[in-house]
């Protein structure tokens, strides 16, 4: 085999680590510096020179895709088939190890593993028939503390608690361990946690995969939790080498129970272990690294290490700040057109933020230019779980019969009505050929529904059409407010405990805000200001039909060239040419939370930019908003402090106002009250210009669509806000 392609892409401290003799190893360096590279070839040279076989090696990744890839460069790099080799997540290895020793787990063969959702649904099943006060202990803390105590690596035997709530909460724990059992179900923290135990408790099996696996490598150290760690401590055999590559500067998994501290037990734990430092970053310009660099040197009792490169130190860091969050995504998606035009792909291209809820206005405006794109490590904005719930209660409320929607939220937030019962008015909406809806207000009225079933599936209905009759005369985004307070959803996805529950909640804010800025490209009614009015039903049932078809678009297929967008946490060890990093303010990122939860939290955001900063390879910009709508709120919002502590001299502000002002595309035709025609010609209304209205006052254009007369302007008035009008009816002078 040919070792030289194996060595010959390395630098010295980089082959050191590759070539280096059977003992542990600590690869220690910064962002960019090769250390997936390294662990790759690492791989490489084992099976080349070392007569090892993939049978030998196991290899742990962050993502199961990263796996997929790893597996791919090196059968490329070795010309080999390595489809035996154990490469996946903590996750996805533990479950093979369960799979095949599923006996000796004392697990039933086909055991099933629960996401996180159908675990939220056995706790409380399971509550319930304890009879215990979910007010008291509420399920998704339940859960919270459940899979915390399970990454710590304790069984509810050993819980130590403390206090009520606590005793409280590990006998659920103990409950819902049994209950597992009897159900044959595993849990992704119990995935871990029983491989674990299986290899602990078994010394034949341990012995087995200590003397088979001679190498175990681990990408992306400094994010393992407790229990991943002690899986690693157990399954490095006597005879076997452990090589661990992180950046205790990227650890961005804290607040998930990931320990920092891990890096340092490494050569503690391992005590032959050498620790190889890579300095040297061959993926960013020196700008880059350099506001990297800076970056980070804020952050206190760090393992200290800096990055250079020899490469060109490139353009500089752009930052715009934009009116509003639309000004901001379109200043991204038309740089992103720009690039294609210039001949680049869409999918050099990264969006990065802080909250999925964000993603929303980016990806109306990319779906506005026909610009295809996929999000990783999550959904769409209209196929999320809470969003997929507002919306069904809004479809039922325009048309009781949807069966879909009924059946999605009858029951969501839990109001006791169980299966037995839905079955019932499945049974009847079938024999009678009724809807459900229908089925269940005739068995209530016939008494063929009873007792507890009868008065909750009562409630519903009320409920439905007392929202239907009072969010009538409203406006379309009061309307969702209502529907998301009075059903309790909002309360109910509040209730989760952790980023999930914070997520889910946002996004529902940020559907409010979704509906508030609706523009209905269908007519609807207009006042004599010109005004488009956003009441009643039909502006909500154009709203679903458009909300509906856009979760329909599939996202851009896997060979399709799109621009990718996702979460600052799931770009962790990617690359891109292009990266935006949206949303850079004050109390978005930072998070809120992280600057009131005290320096820690905010010490694990700034590493968090730190990813985000060093994703980019040729060039960087950062955007935030001086206004922004979101969660449902107005906000004006300042810059990030992270943007601040960035050299000056790196930095370059984009005066976008200026240069994106763009005439307003067609002249109105129609005289129209404000505006002599000859006088909007001379003035020429434009996007960034100040206008004043006799009614909303002073305000700026943020927008325009569509021509002539017709001509949309999205308008930010200084007082009342942002307001679509029609061009050629709103009585508009330039100022
Ligand atoms: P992260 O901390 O973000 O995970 P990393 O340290 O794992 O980064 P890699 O992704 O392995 O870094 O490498 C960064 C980029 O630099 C990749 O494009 C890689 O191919 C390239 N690279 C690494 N080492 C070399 C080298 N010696 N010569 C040329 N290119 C290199
Ligand atoms: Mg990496």
């Amino acid at each position: 085999m040919d070792v030289t392609a194996i060595i010959e892409s390395l630098n010295a401290a980089q082959r050191e680590a590759v070539c280096a003799d059977e003992h542990d190893q600590l690869v220690l360096a910064g962002a960019g510096s090769g250390k997936t590279r390294v662990l790759v070839h690492r791989i490489a040279w084992l099976l080349a020179t070392a007569g090892h076989s993939p049978h030998d090696l196991l290899a742990v990744t962050f993502t199961n895709k990263a796996a997929r890839e790893m597996r791919l460069r090196l059968e490329a790099l070795l010309g080999l088939n390595l489809r035996s080799m154990w490469v996946g997540t903590f996750h996805s290895l533990s479950h093979r190890l369960l799979r095949t020793h599923w006996k000796d787990a004392q697990l039933p063969q086909h055991f099933q593993i629960l996401d996180s959702d159908d675990q939220l649904r056995v706790i409380k099943r399971l509550m319930k028939d304890l009879g215990v006060d979910d007010d008291r202990f509420p399920p998704k803390q339940a859960q919270w503390f459940i899979n915390g105590q399970k990454d710590e690596g304790r069984r509810a035997a050993h819980v130590l608690a403390r206090g009520e709530f606590e005793r409280g909460m590990a006998e659920i724990y103990a409950a819902y361990e049994e209950r597992c059992q009897q159900q044959g179900l595993v849990d992704f923290a119990e995935l871990l946690l029983r491989a674990l135990e299986l290899l602990r408790d078994t010394p034949l099996l341990l012995q087995h995969y200590q003397n088979r696996f001679k190498h175990i490598l681990v990408d992306e150290f400094q994010d393992t939790n407790t229990l991943q760690y002690a899986w690693l401590r157990l399954l490095r055999g006597p005879n076997s080498c452990l090589m661990a590559v992180g950046d205790d500067d990227q650890s961005i998994y804290g607040w998930r129970g990931a320990k920092i501290e891990n890096i340092q037990r490494f050569t503690e734990d391992f005590s032959g272990a050498k620790t190889v430092r890579l300095e040297q970053n061959y993926r960013s310009t020196g700008t880059i690294l350099d506001a990297a660099n800076a970056l980070i040197s804020h952050n206190t009792g760090r393992l200290g290490k800096e990055l250079w490169t020899d490469g060109a130190s490139g353009e500089p860091i752009s930052v715009y700040a934009a009116f509003n969050e639309q000004d901001e995504a379109r200043f991204i998606v038309d740089l992103i057109q720009q690039h294609v035009q210039d001949g680049g792909l869409r999918r050099e291209c990264a969006i990065l933020y802080r909250s999925n809820a964000q993603s929303r206005t980016l990806e109306e405006t990319l779906l506005r230019q026909q610009v295809p794109y996929r999000i990783y490590g999550g959904q769409r904005f209209y196929e999320r779980l809470e969003i997929k719930n507002a919306l069904a209660y809004l479809r039922l409320m325009v048309n009781r019969d949807d069966a879909p929607a009924f059946e999605r939220v009858i029951n969501t937030p839990t109001r006791g009505i169980g299966t037995t019962t839905l079955e019932k008015l499945r049974a009847r909406a079938r024999d009678e050929g009724q809807s459900l809806w229908q089925a269940a207000i005739e068995m209530i009225s016939g008494g063929l529904l009873k007792g507890r079933a009868a008065t909750s599936v009562q409630a519903f209905i009320q409920l439905i059409e007392r929202l239907d009759e009072q969010s009538l005369p409203l406006p379309l985004h009061e309307q969702v407010e209502l529907v998301l307070n009075d059903t309790q959803l909002m309360d109910f996805h509040a209730q989760e405990k952790g980023e999930k529950g914070q997520a889910r909640v946002e996004n529902l804010k940020e559907l409010i805000t979704a509906v508030r800025q609706y523009d209905p490209a269908l007519p609807v009614t207009m006042s004599d200001d010109g005004e488009i009015n956003l009441e009643g039903r039909a502006a909500l049932e154009h709203f679903l039909a458009e909300a509906t078809l856009d979760a329909g678009d599939t996202q851009a297929e896997e060979d399709q060239d799109a621009v990718q967008m996702m979460t600052l946490h799931t770009a962790k060890g990617l690359e891109f040419p292009l990266v935006f990093i949206a949303g850079v303010e004050e109390g978005l990122f930072p998070h809120q939370m992280s600057i009131e939860e005290g320096a820690d939290r905010l010490e694990e955001e700034r590493r968090l930019c730190y990813v985000g900063i060093t994703r980019a390879m040729k060039k960087l910009y950062l955007t935030h908003a001086e206004s922004r709508r979101i969660y449902g709120r107005d906000n004006l919002c300042r810059p990030s402090r992270f943007i601040s502590e960035l050299p000056e001299n790196l930095l370059q502000e984009v005066r976008l106002r200026a240069s994106i002002s763009r005439p307003v595309s067609a002249r109105p035709q129609v005289r129209h009250q404000g505006m002599a025609q000859s006088q909007a010609e001379e003035v020429g209304l434009r996007v960034g210009q100040q206008v004043s209205h006799p009614k909303f006052g002073a305000g700026i254009i943020l927008h325009a669509e569509g021509d002539g007369p017709k001509t949309r302007l999205l308008i930010n008035f200084d007082e009342v806000g942002e307001k679509w009008l029609v061009l050629g009816f709103a009585p508009l002078t330039p100022l």
